[in-house]
């Protein structure tokens, strides 16, 4: 089960040879889509360029160390696509998604901040008329109706869309949106708040510490995410003074009343954690992530399901959350390499072309740019894999036409890879875009606002 640290050495050092081997024929494909941006505008949508012989001529005399520098993110694209997707209802991909709409909203209002939160880039200091115009997609009025809409009085959890049952995971996409918009306290009072606790609380198995999804029962350490995620965004977001009268005592479950634990942390993440504590078992909650953990190092959906980059981030963000990190250490110096094994999954999915798959043989994805990304930058390791060349593959999978990203080079963009894309590209510090928090995906700018600072990498 354990590789030997010759094992591992000689590994890297094959992977590296490999790639010193594929270099030129791999920058000549990731230049691919290179000279799109000056495209003309205005074109219709899904319109897709086909490279021309010169241009494929050029890219296969260039380096692959020039070609971040070539390729530009189109910020203003990428804005008007994701304005194009929440108006567009007539599409068949807008009625085949009614049921993820709440999270779609997420998705697009997110990346849209991402990208224009930030000022200082000169593309919009050059034209600021125009960015004021698109800074909103939709009025703050129009998305607190809808998300209001979708809240489901039976289970007193957000549903997907209005009429929908609710569910933790668009629970989450609720909360996250009224963080986005600093608006916690005046979209919840504090008796929804509370309703919204006493649901998660419900949905935590008293048995293993697992999370359901809804009153349906299916397990799922994306639901462990999703409830310690919604409860530390509500702890930090509706203050203190919410939760201490009445009620949430008698919710409490069990778990260990050991606050030491966090007396050398943040005082606002102490806090948060004990009103955590008062609703859900924390520590059980933990102990059933740890179950889901495999030989090598990564995580499942259950106990002894198949380790997966998305499972990764939700599994490492429910513990960091928790401020339960360690247990994926042992106390042993000498077990380095077992450490360190996480990591090394995580950066072993990287391909070639620079993008990074969700499980080893799998293709490339823009997505899991953000799952693998977020997860290596809880553990202090983003520079394990090569960001250029990640940075590379995702300015690739933008269409240069109508802006949006797409999962690989020249596939239909969506507003989920859109908003990934971007998102990873934040989190390398992609010049212009705004940071984002790699445990709450949200900007830091945002978490800042009701105290969480984001110190974690
Ligand atoms: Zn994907």
């Amino acid at each position: 089960m354990k590789r030997s640290t010759k094992t591992e050495k000689a590994h890297k050092k094959a992977k590296k040879a490999e790639e010193q081997t594929h270099r030129s024929k791999n920058s000549r494909k990731t230049l691919r889509l290179s000279f799109l941006g000056q495209a003309p505008p205005g074109l219709v949508k899904n319109f897709h360029h086909r490279i021309t012989e010169e241009e494929e001529e050029e890219e296969h005399t260039m380096t692959s160390s020039s070609i971040s520098s070539l390729r530009l993110l189109h910020k203003r694209k990428h804005v008007e696509f994701i304005k194009y997707s929440s108006l567009d209802t007539e599409t068949i991909e807008y009625a085949l998604t009614e049921h993820l709409r709440l999270s779609g909203m997420y998705w697009g209002l997110t990346a849209h901040k991402l990208l224009v939160m930030n000022k200082n880039n000169q593309e919009e200091e050059e034209d600021k008329e125009e960015v004021k115009e698109e800074e909103e997609i939709m009025s703050k009025e129009d998305v607190m109706k809808f998300i209001n809409e979708c809240y489901d009085e039976k289970s007193s959890l957000f549903a997907g869309a209005p009429g929908h049952d609710g569910h933790l995971l668009y629970t989450l996409s609720a909360i996250q949106i009224f963080v986005l918009y600093e608006c916690v306290q005046e979209q919840l009072s504090k008796e929804r708040a509370k309703k919204i606790c006493k649901a998660i609380s419900k949905l935590q198995s008293k048995e293993d510490g697992s999370f359901a999804g809804d009153e349906w029962g299916e397990v799922d350490t994306r639901f462990s995410y999703c409830a310690f995620s919604a409860l530390s965004l509500l702890a930090h977001g509706m203050g203190e003074e919410c939760f201490l009268d009445d009620g949430l005592e008698a919710l409490k479950i069990g778990g260990s009343d050991d606050e030491k634990k966090e007396d050398n942390q943040d005082k606002n993440r102490s806090k948060a954690l004990g009103i955590m504590r008062k609703i859900v078992d924390v520590d059980k909650g933990c102990e059933f992530i740890m179950k889901c953990r495999n030989f090598d190092g990564g995580f499942g959906s259950t106990p002894g399901g198949e380790s997966h980059a998305g499972q990764i981030f939700v599994c490492v963000g429910a513990l960091q959350i928790c401020n339960q990190l360690d247990l994926l250490y042992t106390a042993d110096d000498d077990e380095e390499e077992e450490n360190d094994k996480l990591a090394w999954w995580l950066a072993e999915r990287q391909v070639k072309v620079g993008g990074l798959n969700g499980r080893p043989e799998k293709l490339p994805d823009v997505c899991y740019s953000w799952w693998v990304l977020s997860s290596l930058a809880a553990l202090k390791k983003k520079h394990w894999i090569d960001l250029d060349k990640l940075k590379a593959f995702i300015l690739r999978c933008q269409d240069d036409i109508s802006g949006g990203i797409s999962d690989r080079p020249d596939d239909e963009p969506d507003v989920y890879h859109t908003f990934f894309g971007i998102a990873g590209l934040s989190l390398m510090k992609h010049e212009g875009l705004e940071e984002i928090d790699p445990i709450y995906a949200l900007p830091v700018r945002s978490v800042r606002k009701i105290g969480i600072e984001s110190d974690w990498y």
